[in-house]
């Protein structure tokens, strides 16, 4: 079986016990190539190797910096059906999805950065008469990386990218349970002659591999992107070393239907807040509350077409919804499922494993689910649950709706369904979200401010914000 590597200092190496362990396709649920379980050791050669590149990497011109962004950018590009079908496989989703949505997203994400840090310029403050202050932004030095595996190489490039624009050297650590990508990604460096040392690609267990990227005193910055609870475990590791700290964490969206919306375009868009890649972005819709007048018009309306959506093999071109990612995930989605009944929840749609011919049939497929009947505040409706799973629930008034959308403890995005302007944004300032998406889902501008208030993170990415993460500010005061 194959085996991929880390790639640290330019090299392709094993991991330094020789130990590895296997990918699950989610399709099948069977092994198809085995990962490295790297650990301390591993992680220190690849620190060490982002510290010894550091100073040439930080020296360049931004041009020139630029330049091998888009170099990277474009050998993805290179490679697109390779990257594609093994985000598909990888990750279990649709292939289609990968090929629309991951993998150019990735590439846009490099060109992104690339362009962005050559017009990236600082603040100067005039004191008349006095003089003037200059700020700096100066890159970090050794930065660690950390992302999940519901948009594998899409988030990965998300955070590597400004880092390395921004002039940091990094070691990163994609998820253990989609790594390929970032394999090839590593190939594409290789190929490309990338300068040594910049980016380093270590795989593992996050409690081992990922772990020590938090511990080491040389990773000054630490940006990720996870559940709460690990971010949770990684904040308090790294805030008493002062560590600057990203944390894109969990959410349980409020999806808010006002009954003067366009029900069809708020009809289809809502199928894919809820159910795109299974239901696992972080940005999906999973608790909708429908306003009462036409909450039995759309109840029926969304029933049948989630009953309509066809579950398949990622490859099938025709599959709506594919695997999710792994068996203990299925495990956990469908465990909600149970609970949401035993907490007094009518499933109208889904609530159950999908079994398919073989050779998919020991894959990981789950119907996709919609409840109703149950209390906002019970379980089902607090949790995050990041499967094909959502909740229907009336209500009445914006006062009304407003207090079920922000009674979680999560704080991610939120999406409004409304043609009355001033309740529109009345709505978008009083409900309690980092992103905010009327009459739309999932419309992104790469300059805009992106992450959660409350346990949904700190910080933000995108944009300028991400290259105010990946640097520090030294402000100089020149006297008149
Ligand atoms: P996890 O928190 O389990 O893992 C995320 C990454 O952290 C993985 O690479 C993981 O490695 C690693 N990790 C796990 N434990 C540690 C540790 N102790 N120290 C350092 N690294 C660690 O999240 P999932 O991969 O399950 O992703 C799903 C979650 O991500 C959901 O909660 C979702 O909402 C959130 N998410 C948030 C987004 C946002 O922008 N706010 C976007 C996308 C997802 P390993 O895989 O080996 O466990």
């Amino acid at each position: 079986m194959e085996k991929i590597q880390n790639y640290i200092n330019g090299v392709f190496l094993a991991p330094k016990k020789n130990v590895y362990f296997d990918n699950i396709e989610p399709a099948t649920g069977k092994a198809y190539c085995q990962i490295p379980n790297s650990d301390d050791a591993d992680v220190e050669l690849a620190v060490n190797s982002a510290k010894e590149a550091f100073p040439s990497w930080s020296g360049m011109s931004n041009e020139l910096r630029s330049d091998w962004m888009m170099k990277l950018a474009e050998g993805i590009e290179a490679r697109m059906d390779e990257f594609v079908s093994a985000e598909s496989r990888d990750n279990g989703k649709p292939i289609k999805l990968a090929a629309h949505i991951d993998i150019p997203r990735a590439v846009s994400n490099f060109k992104f950065f690339a362009t962005g840090i050559v017009h990236y310029s600082s603040e100067s403050h005039l004191m008349h008469g006095v003089g003037v202050n200059y700020t700096l932004r100066k890159p970090i030095g050794v930065v660690g990386c950390i992302s999940p595996w519901n948009l594998p190489l899409y988030l990965f490039s998300w955070k590597i990218a400004p880092a390395m624009a921004a002039g940091n050297c990094v070691v990163a650590k994609p998820s253990e349970v989609t790594p390929y990508t970032a394999y090839i990604l590593c190939k594409v460096m290789e190929e490309i002659n990338f300068p040594k040392g910049v980016l380093n690609i270590v795989h593992g267990y996050g409690q081992n591999a990922g772990d020590a990227i938090v511990r080491h005193p040389l990773t000054k910055a630490i940006s990720f992107t996870g559940g709460t609870t690990t971010g949770k475990a990684i904040a308090s590791i790294a805030a008493p070393m002062f560590k600057k700290l990203s944390l894109e964490l969990g959410g349980k969206n409020p999806n808010i239907i006002f009954d003067d919306c366009d029900f069809d375009e708020m009809l289809s868009t809502t199928m894919r807040s809820s159910f795109a890649n299974q239901g696992q972005i972080c940005l999906c819709g999973s608790r909708i509350f429908v306003q009462r007048g036409i909450y039995e018009k759309f109840k029926t309306a969304f029933v049948e077409k989630v009953r309509k959506a066809n579950v398949s093999f990622p490859t099938d071109p025709e599959a709506h919804l594919g695997a999710v990612v792994s068996r203990p995930h299925m495990e956990k989605v469908l465990s909600y499922i149970e609970l949401a009944k035993e907490e007094g929840g009518i499933v109208l749609a889904g609530g159950h494993q999908v079994f398919l011919d073989a050779p998919y049939n020991n894959g990981f497929y789950i119907a996709p689910t919609v409840i109703e009947g149950l209390d906002y505040m019970c379980r089902t409706n607090q949790e995050e649950i990041f499967g094909p799973v959502v909740t229907l629930t009336p209500f009445d008034s914006e006062e009304d709706a407003l207090r079920m959308a922000n009674s979680t403890e999560y704080g991610l995005s939120a999406t409004i369904w409304t043609r009355d302007l001033q309740r529109a944004h009345r709505m978008a300032d009083q409900v309690q979200a980092g992103i905010v998406w009327l009459n739309s889902w999932l419309v992104r501008d790469l300059r805009t401010p992106f992450g959660g208030v409350k346990s949904s993170g700190v910080g933000r990415e995108g944009g300028w914000e991400a290259l105010r993460f990946f640097t520090e500010a030294k402000n100089v005061f020149v006297k008149y």
